[in-house]
């Protein structure tokens, strides 16, 4: 809270833009109480808020009066939005809407922002009119009171306390329940749906309009996951650079550093070029999401919507699951060191290991892709000149083998032929069995949207020594499904494609590598931990730092040696000493 208040103080002495104080949130490198009000709230009514809603809500949104929070997920529903229980009942007599939880299984959780901090919640509810249910839309409740900050009246709120690996420690993810707390009918977000004061309801044009803003928090996390990567790799490089065990080859006596063992460098090479992967991949995504968001929001068009919401979704969950495995890896890299807190690797891991489930869980987001590509087919198939999205092109290769999809590039046409022969096996399970829940395909669609994910990364990156590394390690990772595809069919072809990634990394000199972490341009403060400081003096700071903590200091190291002496007093029947 007193960072998110110092932000704040920042914010006004400096004049910062938003993005200039989203920025600053970034750095702080924990997930923050502030965090949501500009990412989801504020965002949110900004894209799905009408003009006049904007006028009303966006100045008090950019001077922090009204702090909000995004409440979607509920404590027995979260994936599935289909089955979120909390209403909003439209009253014409009084133009208000009553929000209320059923039952306690339908109070929001998980809500960041909402534990402590928020005074507002962008509420997903069922409205409910006279005419009967139109299914989930926003409405902004106000929460907890501006002038004392206790909750309202119907309104009980808290903190679902601490979270896995100590994570999101300074996030105030919340719980809410409302008990009919009544809100004007102008709460409700209505840019695309409306409600007219006498109940009469119009739906929005084109259902996928509102999502279209919802697709932001997903399109910034492949980027941020590739940073992050960055910051865990750099640390881990650096460490390898400085850490030497085991004497040199032919009795020399300089040990070597561990950096320049096989391992470790098949280990963190990969790695470092899928850091920059996912850098450019989600810059180049980022690029597609804002083109499809002003078309969205200036015209009603929609026409990059179902290709940008696949790329997005497949992005997230290819992303996260590869950055936090390489976070983790990083780690591991350092060997004993890189378990204590003073690495900074196991912080970076906390933060970031939630992102495979929020924003949607990876499997079941999978299945929105799947379907998108699934779809895309059957079009084609019916129609072989339809339009499809640029980036589903190779889909092309599921209904003809030697359709040119990939311009001669032979690695890339390896993972067309993956995503293809996947999608060709989804598709048939689809059409012999149209009526199976997409749920009973998630495991495929896992695959699939992994194998899109892949496709979209390597061709966003510029022609390097990097990228052909991260293409191989790539193609490494698919021989399972390179096999299955036919796309490689001997032994000799996957030794060969292993031996040519292996090549890749021998072909990098210690110097190249450091070379490429220097240029994430990384100061010392953003690299969490001690290990990875620019002048290389691992082992004084890690000395001094263990000198700093609270357990070797005067109060704490004093009430702790005198706890140590009741036990041993105790074992030995001996008199106390203290
Ligand atoms: C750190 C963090 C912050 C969050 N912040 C917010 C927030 O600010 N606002 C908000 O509204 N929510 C928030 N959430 C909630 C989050 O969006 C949900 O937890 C997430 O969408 C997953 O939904 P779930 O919890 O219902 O998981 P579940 O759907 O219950 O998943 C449980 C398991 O079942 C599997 N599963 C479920 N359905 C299917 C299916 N159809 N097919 C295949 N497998 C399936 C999943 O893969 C998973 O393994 C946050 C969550 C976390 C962890």
């Amino acid at each position: 809270m007193a960072i998110s208040k110092r932000l704040l103080e920042l914010r006004d002495e400096n004049n910062w833009t938003p993005d200039e104080l989203r920025f600053a949130i970034y750095l702080c490198d924990e997930p923050l109480p502030i965090q949501l009000h500009g990412a989801a709230f504020t965002a949110v009514i900004e894209a799905q808020g009408t003009d006049a809603q904007k006028k009303s809500w966006l100045p008090r949104c950019h001077s922090y009066e009204v702090l909000g929070c995004y409440a979607q997920t509920e404590l027995a529903h979260g994936s599935n939005v289909q089955g979120l229980e909390t209403i909003a009942k439209y009253d014409p007599a009084t133009q208000e809407f009553e929000v209320f939880m059923p039952r306690k299984e339908s109070m929001k959780w998980w809500i960041g922002g909402m534990g402590v901090l928020a005074n507002h919640a962008l509420v997903q509810a069922i409205l409910e009119l006279p005419s009967g249910r139109k299914g989930s839309h926003l409405f902004i409740v106000p929460i907890r009171s501006l002038k004392t900050h206790l909750p309202l009246a119907g309104v009980t709120v808290g903190d679902i306390g601490p979270k896995a690996y100590a994570g999101f420690g300074q996030m105030d993810n919340g719980y809410l329940h409302l008990t009919s707390v009544r809100i004007p009918r102008e709460n409700m977000l209505q840019r695309f749906a409306k409600v007219d004061s006498d109940g009469t309801y119009h739906p929005a044009k084109h259902d996928k309009l509102s999502y279209g803003s919802m697709v932001a928090l997903r399109a910034a996390i492949p980027m941020a996951m590739g940073w992050n990567l960055a910051r865990a790799v750099t640390i881990a490089v650096r460490y390898c650079v400085n850490r030497r065990q085991f004497g040199g080859a032919h009795g020399k006596e300089v040990e070597l550093q561990v950096l320049d063992y096989a391992s470790t460098k098949m280990r963190l090479y990969p790695l470092l070029a899928r850091a920059y992967a996912y850098i450019f991949a989600g810059r180049e995504l980022l690029t597609l999401y804002h083109r499809m968001l002003r078309d969205l929001v200036d015209r009603e068009d929609v026409t990059l919507l179902p290709e940008v919401h696949a790329l997005s979704s497949a992005l997230k969950v290819k992303a996260t699951w590869d950055c936090a495995q390489g976070l983790e890896e990083s780690r591991k890299a350092m060997g004993g060191h890189g378990f204590s807190h003073m690495s900074g690797g196991g912080a970076i891991f906390a933060t970031n290991t939630a992102s495979q489930t929020y924003e949607g869980d990876n499997y079941v987001i999978s299945q929105q892709i799947a379907r998108s590509l699934v779809k895309a087919l059957f079009l084609l198939k019916k129609s072989p000149k339809a339009a499809i999205p640029r980036h589903f092109s190779y889909i092309r290769l599921a209904l003809d083998k030697n359709a040119d999809t990939a311009g001669g590039d032979q690695h890339l046409r390896l993972l067309h032929v993956r995503a293809a022969h996947l999608l060709a096996d989804l598709a048939t399970t689809v059409a012999n069995d149209p009526s199976a829940p997409w749920a009973a395909h998630s495991w495929i669609a896992s695959r699939l949207a992994a194998a899109h994910a892949d496709i979209f990364v390597v061709v966003s990156m510029p022609a390097t020594p990097v990228t052909d590394l991260h293409i191989l390690s790539t193609l490494v990772l698919a021989l399972p499904d390179l096999l299955e595809a036919g796309a490689v069919t001997t032994p000799q072809a996957a030794k060969e494609i292993r031996q040519a990634q292996e090549a890749a990394v021998e072909k990098l000199r210690i110097s190249d590598v450091v070379g490429l972490t220097d240029a994430f341009e990384f100061d010392d403060w953003e690299l969490p931990g001690v290990v990875a400081a620019g002048d290389g003096r691992v082992y004084d700071r890690m000395l001094e730092a263990a000198r700093k903590y609270d357990v070797n200091l005067g109060e704490h190291g004093e009430e702790l040696r005198k706890a140590a002496i009741a036990i041993t007093d105790h074992a030995s029947g001996v008199k106390s000493r203290l």
